[in-house]
C-alpha cells in the first residue's frame, strides 16, 4: 500500500527566473491545448514527438506536455467529445527525470536565450519541522510549478509506502459543531476534540470586525481579515484531524469510520442536519485532513451512512430524539448526544465507493 501526496513548496526566483518561469508556463499550456485540439479534430491520440513542436521548452517539458495532453485528449474522448477541457492556468512540468534538489534550490532546466540551462533556484524547502524535507526522500514524482496569488509554488509529487494496518479495531468519530469531534473506539474509549464554543467565540469576532469595515467600505481589509479567518479555520482543522489520528494510533485503530456528509442541496432533515448542511464544506475539509494523515499511518478510513446515527439507541437500538446535549433512551442508556453518534458510526454500514463527494 502506498500513498502519493503533493508537497507545496514556496520558491523564490529570481526577478528573471520569474519572467521565464512566467513564459514558460503560459507555452506549457498553450501547447497542450494546441496538441488537444489537433488531437480531437483527427479523432485520434498524436504521433508527435518533442523535436515537432515548436515551443519555445526544454525537450523533457515538451515530453511531459505530449504526456498531459495526451492525458487530456483520453478524458475528452471518453465523454464522446461532449467536454473538452481547455486548461487556462498556467503550470509547467518537469517529470522526476529532469529536476533535483538540495537544501537550498530546486534545479531544473529552463529556457535561457533560447537554450535549455539547468538552473537552481531558491525554494523553502526546510521548514520549521523539517518536514518537507522529510517527505522528499521519498519517491519523487513529477515537479509542477504555477502561481498562486502571485507568489511561485513547486508542487512535487511523493509516493508514500505505508504499511496497512492489519488489526480490526474500528473507532467512530462523529464531527460537530458544539463539540468538533468525539471518537470512541470499539472498546469504549472516548475522546471529545476542539472547542466549538472557542471557534464560535472567534468567528463572531471576525464577523464583528467584518461588520466595521463594511461600514468604512475597506475592501481590501475586509478581503484580508477573511483569509486570516479562513486560516484561523483551516489550521484547527489540522489540529483536530492530527489529535484523531494520535488517538486511533494510541489504541491501535487499523479503521475510522466517519459520516458520508449529505449532499448539500439535499434540504427536509432535522435541524441538527440542517445546521449541518450549512457547515457541511467545513466537515469536508476535517474529514479529508482526517483521511489523508490515517492513510500515512496506514488506517484505512470508512465513510458510513448518515442516517439515524444521532437516534438510534446504542445498546437496545430503539430510536430517541436527543434532548438538549443528553440522550435518553428508556432502556436506562443515558450519554452525551454526540458521543451517541460516534458510537452508532462505528457500526454503521459502510457506503461504497468509500469516499466523500465532492
Ligand atoms: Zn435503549
Amino acid at each position: 500500500m502506498s500513498q502519493t501526496i503533493t508537497v507545496k513548496i514556496k520558491l523564490l526566483p529570481t526577478k528573471e527566473q520569474a519572467s521565464i518561469l512566467k513564459d514558460m508556463s503560459k507555452e506549457y499550456i498553450s501547447t497542450i491545448n494546441s496538441l488537444v485540439s489537433e488531437m480531437v479534430d483527427e479523432k485520434k491520440s498524436t504521433k508527435k514527438s518533442s523535436k515537432d513542436l515548436p515551443a519555445s521548452l526544454p525537450s523533457a517539458v515538451k515530453n511531459q506536455a505530449i504526456k498531459d495532453a495526451k492525458s487530456v485528449f483520453k478524458k475528452a474522448r471518453k465523454s464522446k467529445y461532449k467536454t473538452i477541457p481547455v486548461l487556462k492556468k498556467p503550470v509547467c512540468v518537469w517529470n522526476n527525470q529532469n529536476y533535483s534538489l538540495n537544501f537550498t534550490h530546486i534545479s531544473m532546466p529552463i529556457m535561457i536565450d533560447r537554450k535549455a540551462t539547468k538552473t537552481p533556484i531558491r525554494a523553502l524547502l526546510v521548514d520549521k519541522a523539517n518536514r518537507n524535507f522529510d517527505l522528499l526522500k521519498h519517491k519523487l514524482g513529477t515537479l509542477r510549478i504555477t502561481q498562486k496569488s502571485g507568489k511561485w509554488i513547486a508542487q512535487i509529487s511523493v509516493t508514500i509506502p505505508t504499511s496497512e494496518k492489519t488489526g480490526t479495531k474500528v473507532m467512530g468519530v462523529d464531527l460537530g459543531l458544539k463539540v468538533p469531534a468525539v471518537a470512541v473506539t470499539d472498546e469504549e474509549k472516548t475522546r471529545f476534540f476542539g472547542n466549538g464554543r472557542q471557534n464560535k467565540y472567534v468567528r463572531r469576532k471576525f464577523k464583528s470586525k467584518r461588520k466595521k469595515l463594511g461600514k468604512l467600505k475597506k475592501l481590501n481589509a475586509i478581503r484580508k481579515l477573511n483569509d486570516k479567518e479562513q486560516r484561523y479555520m483551516k489550521d484547527q482543522d489540522h489540529k483536530i484531524s492530527r489529535e484523531i489520528v494520535n488517538f486511533a494510533i494510541d489504541h491501535n485503530i487499523s479503521v475510522i469510520r466517519l459520516e458520508q456528509l449529505a449532499n448539500i442541496r439535499q434540504t427536509a432533515r432535522t435541524s441538527r442536519k440542517n445546521e449541518r448542511n450549512l457547515h457541511s464544506w467545513s466537515f469536508y475539509r476535517l474529514s479529508q485532513f482526517i483521511e489523508y494523515k490515517a492513510n500515512l499511518e496506514g488506517i484505512k478510513v470508512e465513510y458510513v451512512n448518515p442516517a439515524y446515527t444521532s437516534q438510534t439507541c446504542p445498546k437496545c437500538h430503539e430510536k430517541n430524539k436527543a434532548q438538549d446535549r443528553k440522550y435518553k433512551c428508556k432502556c436506562g442508556f443515558e450519554k452525551h448526544r454526540d458521543l451517541v453518534g460516534a458510537m452508532n458510526i462505528r457500526y454503521a454500514p459502510v457506503v461504497d465507493g468509500n469516499s466523500q463527494p465532492a
